[in-house]
């Protein structure tokens, strides 16, 4: 694994990528304007974090395996055929990531896509597929240790519509119109509800509030996409904090009035948000419960709690000769 090492991140040589079935140099992984992802949003993906342990000198890549289950249950709805199994993804992703030589947390990108070049062919079946895979360095997605949210005006897209339980690309249309008009009128991020008027997720998030002692979430009936680091914070929630968790659905005015909310997800981590539509949520401040779950989950996912180790992979980068 990782024999052929040719880059390396700190040196400002190029990373490489997985790219038809080998790996690359970065500018060498190319697709042609005629793709079909490229025009229709036929394509899947995944964000996985490697977080880098400088104690250690490893990377632990977070639920990998998990990742990788809910990329292939997209190639299914999106009949993307690609010949992998998630262990044989999960080997290529630690092969990748040996390779580019990373020492420092990384953002972990897999994508399956419709490469057939194609124009004007609305027939899944019809349509060839590829898998590429890229990782890059990624330090705090959000900009800032705490949220300031406003109501989207954008609805969650049913699904129905498109599925939700899934990352495909097109989806995202929907998160992008969302977060650019949160941050073009001066907020972090955007809550975004469901079609019935229910809380839904963030725009790269899912929701969770403290209320009456119990952590509540959406349900993934309303359209929240079942989020990695959603089950994370339900399971430590519930085994190492005794708290009761509902997954049920929420109104946009129990958000404003409850005591604490914070978003959970792979890029976001676990981020408190103080705000909603400038109405502080409780003490306008972090809570409590959502800083003690961000503490427990900042050690997990970077290979810290033994306990956990099971949802880490630990990659130990090559050394290169000078
Ligand atoms: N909702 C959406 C729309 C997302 O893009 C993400 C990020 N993948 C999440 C929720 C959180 O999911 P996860 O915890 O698996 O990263």
């Amino acid at each position: 694994m990782g024999t052929n090492k040719a880059t390396s991140v700190n040196g400002n040589q190029t990373l490489h990528a997985f790219f038809k079935g080998a790996v690359v140099p970065m500018d060498e992984a190319k697709v042609s304007v005629m793709t079909h992802a490229l025009h229709y949003g036929t394509a899947v993906f995944e964000g996985i974090r490697g977080n880098w342990n400088e104690e250690k000198g490893k990377m632990f890549i977070f639920r990998m395996r998990e990742h990788y289950e809910r990329l292939i249950r997209g190639c299914k709805i999106l009949m993307l055929d690609i010949p992998y199994t998630a262990d044989q993804l999960c080997n290529i992703t630690v092969d990748l990531i040996m390779t580019n030589g990373h020492d420092s947390d990384i953002y972990i990108r897999p994508l399956a896509y419709k490469s057939a070049e194609v124009v004007a062919n609305l027939k899944l079946q019809d349509l060839d597929s590829d898998f590429t895979l890229i990782t890059v360095p990624f330090g705090n997605y959000l900009g800032t240790d705490i949220l300031r949210c406003c109501t989207s005006s954008w609805r969650r897209v049913d699904d129905n519509m498109i599925p939700t339980q899934i990352k495909s690309a097109g989806i995202y249309v929907n998160s992008l119109l969302a977060k650019t008009e949160a941050t073009l009128a001066g907020f972090d991020e955007a809550i975004i509800l469901n079609q019935d008027g229910h809380v839904s997720e963030g725009s790269g998030e899912n929701v969770f509030m403290v209320s009456g002692g119990k952590l509540h979430t959406p349900r993934l009936e309303d359209n929240a996409l079942p989020g990695i680091t959603r089950d994370t914070v339900i399971q430590l929630a519930q085994d190492e904090m005794g708290l009761q968790v509902m997954e049920r659905s929420i109104d946009r005015s129990e958000l404003y009035l409850c005591d604490e909310v914070f978003l959970s997800g792979t890029a976001a981590h676990l981020t408190p948000v103080v705000s909603l539509d400038s109405r502080d949520i409780g003490t306008g401040k972090p809570g409590p419960i959502s800083l003690e779950l961000q503490k427990m989950y900042f050690d997990i996912v970077a290979g810290k709690n033994p306990k956990y180790l099971h949802w880490c992979t630990d990659v130990t980068p090559v050394s290169i000769p000078a």
